[in-house]
């Protein structure tokens, strides 16, 4: 399994001229579910906007950390069964119902294999194949029942929010900045954007799409009112003592990272909890399978980068796309 070596690096935003004229404008950087997070908004109500949606992501972190012990997840995850809230037991479903429609390329319950790789002890190594596949035993969406709010696992078995929560905690954090009135705001939650409307000034934003393997960006997006949301090795990853590159995001059939030819994938739609669902899924598949999701369903847009110098872009998105001139050695398809 070899991965090749990625800086750490995030998609990161080219925030070109942001306020028109008098506009408001509050920003807050601040670090909740393990990353750094910024909420930039425009307008009357931006700071108190800013400051409500922050308060609703810190609350989320609280109950759906799988590290806190406290958080609703570690509940169901210590005995096995748990009553939680609403709002917990709907993401859980919607993340159940992600694993079925991918043929369980997201699973929610891979957290027993995750932990053995150390990923979110930040403890990492390399575990023997035997206890992989011992693991995986307790890997299956399929023994997970949500009945109202009672969440019960199958024998073994742990839940994992890591892929959706930060997509969810996005949609939340512009359902509050619309609920106070906000129309143009950036939110940017560890490299998960999600856009409220345009830029002040009516234009559309632009985003930088990280290169996953090197520095810069390999081009600009340059969309309004939607999500935009990059899954890749490269976020986290570790070297073992042989010099492997070991990701973060695992195959739920081999226990072992994801590594089938995608440097990163990136959704765009309109909800970012499907968007993050949805990335992550899309990385696991590979490029053949993922572009065959995407033509069985095209409720959203991809573009993928290979291992090969390619950036697949699917078509809704594709003339919103302008290759980065340092990146000519990438080719663009435009994918139908
Ligand atoms: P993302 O950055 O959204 O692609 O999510 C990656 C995170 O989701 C990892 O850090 C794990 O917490 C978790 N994860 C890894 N592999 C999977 C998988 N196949 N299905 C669901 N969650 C996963
Ligand atoms: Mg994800």
């Amino acid at each position: 399994m070899k991965l090749r070596i990625f800086l750490p690096i995030i998609l990161c935003l080219l925030l070109t001229a942001c306020s028109g004229g008098n506009t408001e404008e509050y920003s807050y950087d601040f670090f909740a579910m393990d990353t750094f997070m910024s909420l930039t908004a425009y307008g009357k109500n931006a700071e108190k906007g800013v400051k409500a949606a922050a308060g609703r992501i810190a609350e989320l972190t609280l109950m759906l950390s799988v590290t806190d012990e406290n958080s609703e997840l570690s509940a169901i995850n210590r005995v096995g069964t748990a009553e939680v809230s609403g709002e917990t037991a709907e993401l859980i479903a919607f993340a159940l119902d992600i694993a079925d429609k991918t043929d369980g390329a997201l699973d929610p319950t891979i957290y027993p294999v995750l932990r053995a790789w150390g990923f979110t002890a930040e403890e990492n190594r390399v575990p023997a194949p035997e206890e992989l596949s011992a693991l995986l035993e307790n890997v299956s969406h399929e023994r997970v029942q949500v009945d109202r709010n009672t969440v019960t696992l199958g024998e073994g078995m742990m839940l994992d929010l890591g892929a959706v929560a930060k997509g969810y905690a996005g949609d939340e954090a512009e359902r509050i900045l619309r609920e106070n009135g906000i129309t143009s705001a950036l939110i940017n939650l560890g490299g998960n954007i999600q856009l409220v409307g345009t830029k002040p000034d009516g234009t559309d934003w632009r985003l930088g799409l990280k290169d996953p393997a090197g520095a810069g960006n390999v081009g600009v997006l340059t969309v309004s009112d939607c999500a935009v949301v990059t899954s890749g090795s490269y976020e986290r990853c570790f070297t073992a003592d042989d010099g492997t590159v070991y990701g973060h995001i695992i195959d739920p059939t081999s226990g072992y990272p994801a590594d089938n030819g995608l440097l990163s994938a990136t959704i765009i739609a309109d909800e970012g909890r499907l968007c993050d669902a949805l990335s992550t899924a899309l990385f696991v598949m590979g490029k053949d399978r993922a572009l065959d999701f995407w033509r069985e369903n095209k409720s959203f847009d991809v573009i993928l980068i290979t291992d090969n110098a390619e950036v697949l872009i699917t078509e809704g998105i594709a003339d919103k796309f302008q290759l980065d001139s340092a990146h000519g050695n990438l080719t663009v398809k435009v994918i139908d």
